[in-house]
């Protein structure tokens, strides 16, 4: 049993005041496997003067000192990733090959990207020849509130953390309640590497209190968020008072455009793209759109392997998909796939209920739906489990209208041999990223969105000033 009932402040663990605890369930059996403490409002306050009082020296030290410290991170980090990879598994239901290949390793390639970032980063900057005195000065933007969801969790915490120490700033993290053993063991993992006191402090607890007041906090400069577009919005509300930067990285319904001329593996790409980490991915490619004339042979291929992906229990090893996190999300799951048969869209592969086999655990069948109109619930909300919606288009335009035709925007696709084609779409496609051809994004690119998916851009050169205020300076001597 897991049983967490400390926060990490001011360099130490803190013993939790507050009463209320969040229980932990084993998705793949549903047996409770511990509990976490939820910090009250007078527990955040106190990480945050931690904080606040670290953040003077922290912010005008040596960056060589940051620099070094994420160094000492990443070498421990990379001593205990398999403990790292078993807590994912553990809290969040991840596969323990995917907790070990992909979750963990996660923040190792953040932490290497954003140090060859630092080696380059110029924080005072001459703002060009015509104005030889003046300096452009990337300063630290102060205290900073991380706030993280839990589906793929140390890839997300890393994003905010490593940024933010390397910038100069200091932070109260809170990760979801629902993957809190992740960040309890990176908290470990920073004060074995050195931090000085205050400058990360970890505050288990719940988006109500905990998220709420760190948002509404008048020392805190800034809110780093990813979660939910529902909690995105009640952020920036919280947040108005105080004047914060909020930076949001919130929910998606990627379309993924598979044209006549795509290659050969772009459908079943497609459709495993969809199901990893069960389908619990904001950027998934939730919505495949494919060109008339080979829309049978796609749906086909989409049920074929569907069909063959094997779902099974979080500790197994193998290339299987876990359960999905919570009731709730089981439920929320379902429901959307009662919707897409009630409204009629054609059920491909899986439907409603547990696969064959099981009878307990948050495991859902991989569904696809074909024949989806564009106005359908399963295309319109996320659904955040393994269910692929396919839908017929005819031309590129309507193409173009289809995939832009949703609040979100976060990552869309392209699949065409055509490379004319992929640069128009590219450029036409409302989204703040668009992968195409099955090519990952290099590392160092933006992460983040547009619209209801928020605005944040994460990792690389803009992840980093993304934590920094641009000063403006004159008669520099
Ligand atoms: P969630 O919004 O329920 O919770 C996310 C975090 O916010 C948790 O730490 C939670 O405790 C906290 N929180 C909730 N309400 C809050 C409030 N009112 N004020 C402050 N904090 C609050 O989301 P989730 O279920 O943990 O994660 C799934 C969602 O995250 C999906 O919608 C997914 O698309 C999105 N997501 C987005 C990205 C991205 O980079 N764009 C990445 C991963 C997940």
């Amino acid at each position: 049993m897991h049983e967490l009932r400390e926060h990490y402040v001011d360099g130490g663990w803190m013993p939790a005041e507050s009463g209320f605890s969040h229980g932990l369930v084993d998705p793949s059996s549903e047996q409770p496997s511990g509990s976490v403490v939820l910090a009250s409002a007078e527990e955040v306050d106190a990480a945050v003067a931690a904080a606040r009082r670290a953040f003077p020296a922290w912010a005008m030290g040596d960056p060589a000192q940051r620099i070094a410290l994420i160094e000492r991170i990443r070498d421990l980090y990379q001593e205990r990733l398999e403990d790292m990879a078993q807590a994912i598994s553990a809290e969040m239901g991840a596969p323990i090959d995917l907790a070990r290949t992909r979750q963990a390793p996660a923040a190792l390639r953040h932490m290497s990207v954003f140090l060859d970032v630092m080696a380059h980063f110029d924080f005072t900057r001459p703002l060009g020849p015509h104005a030889p005195d003046d300096r452009i000065l990337m300063e630290p933007i102060g205290v900073v509130g991380l706030i993280t969801p839990w589906n793929w969790p140390m890839s997300q915490v890393a994003l905010k953390v490593i940024p933010a120490l390397l910038a100069g700033c200091t932070m109260v993290l809170k990760p979801s309640e629902f993957s809190p053993l992740s960040s309890a063991l990176l908290a470990q993992i920073i004060h074995d590497a050195g931090a000085p006191p205050g400058v990360f402090n970890l505050i288990q607890g719940d988006g109500q209190t905990a998220g709420a007041r760190l948002v509404e906090h008048p020392d805190v400069a800034m809110i780093s968020f990813t979660g939910s577009t529902r909690a995105g919005a009640s952020v920036l509300r919280g947040a108005a008072d105080t004047f914060k930067r909020v930076a949001l990285e919130l929910g998606g319904k990627g379309a993924n455009v598979v044209f006549a001329d795509a290659d050969e593996g772009a459908v079943e790409r497609g459709v495993r793209q969809c199901f990893i980490n069960s389908g619990q991915n904001c950027n998934a490619p939730s919505r495949m759109l494919v060109e008339r004339s080979v829309y049978d042979k796609a749906v086909e291929k989409a049920r074929s392997v569907a069909s063959a992906i094997e779902v099974g229990p979080s500790r197994e090893t193998g290339d299987h998909i876990g359960p999905v996190i919570s009731q709730r999300q089981y439920d929320h799951v379902q429901s959307l796939i009662e919707a897409g048969m009630r409204e009629g869209a054609r059920l491909v592969a899986g439907g409603a209920g547990r696969p064959a086999g099981f009878n307990r655990g948050y495991f859902v069948q991989p569904t696809v739906f074909a024949d989806v109109a564009n106005d359908m619930t399963i295309a319109r909300d996320e659904v955040f489990g393994p269910v692929l919606s396919i839908i017929p288009f005819d031309n590129e335009e309507q193409a173009i209208a289809i995939a832009n035709d949703t609040p979100y925007g976060l990552t869309n696709y392209v699949q065409s041999t055509d490379g004319e084609r992929r640069n128009r779409m590219a450029r036409r496609l409302q989204s703040g990223m668009v992968e195409m051809n099955g090519q990952p994004r290099g590392a160092g690119s933006p992460f983040g969105g547009v619209g209801h998916s928020g605005g944040a851009r994460e990792g690389g050169a803009w992840g980093l000033e993304e934590f920094m205020v641009v000063k403006s300076a004159s008669g520099w001597g």
